[in-house]
């Protein structure tokens, strides 16, 4: 699974940027930033740390963009499950 460097949700254009300290200084290991339209992931992350934290991000701006209410928890849950369920089976979206 790839990092894009920008995705569609919802008709609008989510930046995804790579920066430094997010973890050390905000204690996230990504953000969903929505005035900015932006996903911030710390580059420091492993790899699959930043693939979970990206679909987490993902959600976070699906349900901001589409004012779903969704319990925090839920979200974090639904963001493991669908990591392992893209990464297990990598021609799904071919
Ligand atoms: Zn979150």
């Amino acid at each position: 699974m790839l990092i894009p460097e920008e995705i569609k949700i919802g008709g609008f254009l989510i930046g995804i940027e790579l920066v430094e300290h997010l973890v050390n200084e905000r204690g996230n290991l990504g953000e969903y930033h929505p005035r900015t339209q932006t996903i911030k992931l710390d580059k420091d992350n492993t790899k699959q740390q930043n693939q979970e934290t990206l679909i987490h991000e993902i959600l976070e701006a699906v349900t901001s963009i589409y004012d779903i209410e969704m319990q925090h928890k839920d979200l974090s849950n639904m963001a493991v499950v669908l990591h392992q369920i893209l990464l297990d089976n990598e021609g799904l979206s071919k």
